[in-house]
Formats: structure tokens, C-alpha cells, sequence
């Protein structure tokens, strides 16, 4: 294959992230300018889980980089369940913060449900809580999670119009697969998920026009696995071995073979990590908007 023909097939999620971004900068500016408001998005971190850290950073930065307010709240890994709820609350009355985010995993002694069920639906930036859940179950206006919606941004970017197209869920998550089905479903896709007990599932992945592979497992979607011409999606992130002592990022797709058959594939990294903070920005953009009753500015 040519590089050309390789270069168009490949879906650039970090250009496309670069350019959400940048519409959020433009969103906040209108905000700021014509109905003096500041977006603002708190982060919550417990415990010093190194990737947990990096996230964060990055969330903060980019977060200030869009012209929004950021806060960080750090606790130690001793911390109680009582008193993250306790900073919850606080969040969920303070008029500067829009949306929250608690960095998961949690420490043990800490139930992630019980946080997610205190954070207030309406700055529930990452659509964790039920009743974001529940809307986006039965299509209504909630909050979506933040990849599987970059997922779909990039589909409907590369195919325009999905509707009847065979989608392939590969994954049952509560942050990734189950929403993703959802947001499928909406778009008029006919959807399939998969997962561990699934059998059969080579000739599942083989009937999908589109293909989302939301696993965990290094490479484990070979090209043979994919319909010709259909549009793969690889929301994994696995870390392996890449000789010379040195680790490096791939999919759960085999991305050399998939490369061969398919019309457009994300890369990893490069693909849907990226979208992800930029649609956290979008929905911390979005919660404000409504908190104060005004429509996101079209920009
Ligand atoms: P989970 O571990 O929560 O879910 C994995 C899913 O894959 C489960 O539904 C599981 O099935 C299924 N599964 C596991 N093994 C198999 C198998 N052999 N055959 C078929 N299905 C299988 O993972 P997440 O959804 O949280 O994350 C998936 C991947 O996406 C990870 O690599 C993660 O790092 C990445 N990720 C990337 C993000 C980003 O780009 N920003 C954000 C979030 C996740 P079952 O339910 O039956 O156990």
C-alpha cells in the first residue's frame, strides 16, 4: 500500500481533538465576552496513582488552555469515604464549578459508586451517574461519557450519515461499550455488543460496518476478523513490550493487518485518546451553558 493510500485511511483523532479544543476556546471567549461567564471544571485525585497524576495534569492544563477556570482538589490515599463526599457536595453547590470529575480508580476503602451518586447530574461532565446513564438509555439530554462520544464524533466525521449501518461493540463497560452501544442506537446503527462470553466472535466482528474494539487485550482483533471496506474504531490502550527494554502503546486491533482491509481505522496512539479530554472540555462547556439557561454558542 502507498503511503497515500495509508495516510487517507487513517483517522486522525489528535488533529481532530486539536480542532475541538480550539472550537471550545472560541465557545468560552463568546461566553466570557457576551454573558461574563467562565466555565469551570474540578478535578478530584486520591491517592498517587502515577497514570491517575498524568491524566490529571493534563485535564488541568488543557482545561486553562481553553480560557476555562480549573481547580484541583489532591487527597491523600487515607482519605475517607465521608470526607470525598464531603468535597463532592461542596463542588455540587460551588456557582464557579460546572463540572466535576473524580479521577477513578479510587482507594479501597472508597466506593466510585457512591461518589459518582453524590456528583450532581447536571455537572457530571464524565455521564457516569444513573441519571445520565438512564438519559442516554431512553435518548434523552443528559451527559455522555466522554470517549465513546469522541468515538462517535470521529464516525460521524469520516461517514457522515450512519444510519443502518451493521455497528460491532467490542466491550460491555459501563465507561465505554454499554454508552457506545447507546449512542449507536441513536444514530440509527443496527448494533451488536460483544464480549467475553460471546461466541463466535470472529464472524460477529465480520459482518460490521463498523467496528469498536473496547477490550484491553494487545492486538487481539486480527485483519481476518474485519469486513473489507468497513471503519474500525480501537479505543484500547494496552502497553507492551517493544524489545530493548522499552514498553510501547497499541489498540486491541492488530493495526498492520486491519490496515490491509479496511476503509479507515483510528490509530493508537493518536486515535481516541486524544478525544477524550477534548470532549470532557465540550461537556464542561455544555454543563455551563445550561446551568445558566443559554444555548452553546455557535461558533
Ligand atoms: P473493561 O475491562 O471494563 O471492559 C472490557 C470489556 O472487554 C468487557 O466487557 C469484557 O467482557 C470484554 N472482554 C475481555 N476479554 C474479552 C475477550 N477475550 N473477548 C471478548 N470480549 C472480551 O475495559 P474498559 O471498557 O474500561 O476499557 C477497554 C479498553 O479501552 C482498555 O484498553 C482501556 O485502557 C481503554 N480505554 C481508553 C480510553 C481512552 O482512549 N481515553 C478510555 C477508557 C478506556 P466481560 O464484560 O464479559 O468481562
Amino acid at each position: 500500500m502507498t503511503d497515500e493510500a495509508t495516510d487517507t485511511k487513517i483517522i486522525d483523532g489528535k488533529a481532530f481533538a486539536t480542532g475541538l479544543r480550539a472550537k471550545v476556546a472560541a465557545q468560552v471567549d463568546v461566553l466570557k465576552s457576551r454573558h461574563d461567564m467562565e466555565p469551570g471544571l474540578a478535578v478530584v485525585l486520591v491517592g498517587e496513582n502515577p497514570a491517575s497524576e498524568v491524566y490529571v495534569r493534563n485535564k488541568a492544563r488543557q482545561t486553562r488552555a481553553a480560557g476555562m477556570r480549573s481547580f484541583e482538589h489532591r487527597l491523600p490515599a487515607t482519605t475517607s469515604q465521608e470526607d470525598l463526599l464531603a468535597l463532592v457536595g461542596r463542588l455540587n453547590d460551588d456557582p464557579l464549578v460546572s463540572g466535576i470529575l473524580v479521577q477513578l480508580p479510587l482507594p479501597p476503602q472508597i466506593s466510585a459508586d457512591a461518589v459518582i451518586a453524590t456528583i450532581d447530574p447536571e455537572k457530571d461532565v464524565d455521564g457516569f451517574h444513573t441519571t445520565n446513564v438512564g438519559l442516554l438509555a431512553v435518548g434523552g439530554d443528559g451527559m455522555v461519557p466522554c470517549t465513546p462520544l469522541g468515538c462517535l464524533m470521529l464516525l460521524k466525521n469520516r461517514l457522515g450519515d450512519l444510519a443502518g449501518a451493521r455497528a460491532l461493540v467490542l466491550g460491555r463497560s459501563n465507561i465505554v461499550g454499554k454508552p457506545m452501544a447507546h449512542l449507536l442506537i441513536r444514530e440509527s446503527c443496527t448494533v451488536t455488543v460483544a464480549h467475553s462470553r460471546t461466541r463466535e466472535l470472529a464472524e460477529e466482528c465480520r459482518r460490521a460496518d463498523i467496528l469498536v474494539a473496547a477490550v484491553g487485550r494487545p492486538r487481539m482483533v486480527p485483519g481476518d476478523w474485519i469486513r473489507p471496506g468497513s471503519v474500525v474504531v480501537d479505543v484500547g490502550i494496552n502497553r507492551v513490550d517493544a524489545g530493548n527494554g522499552k514498553t510501547r502503546l497499541v489498540g486491541d486491533v492488530d493495526f498492520e493487518s486491519a490496515l490491509e482491509v479496511v476503509s479507515a481505522i483510528t490509530p493508537v496512539p493518536g486515535g481516541v485518546g486524544p478525544m477524550t479530554i477534548a470532549c470532557l472540555l465540550h461537556n464542561t462547556v455544555l454543563a455551563a451553558c445550561r446551568r445558566h439557561g443559554i444555548a452553546v454558542p455557535d461558533v
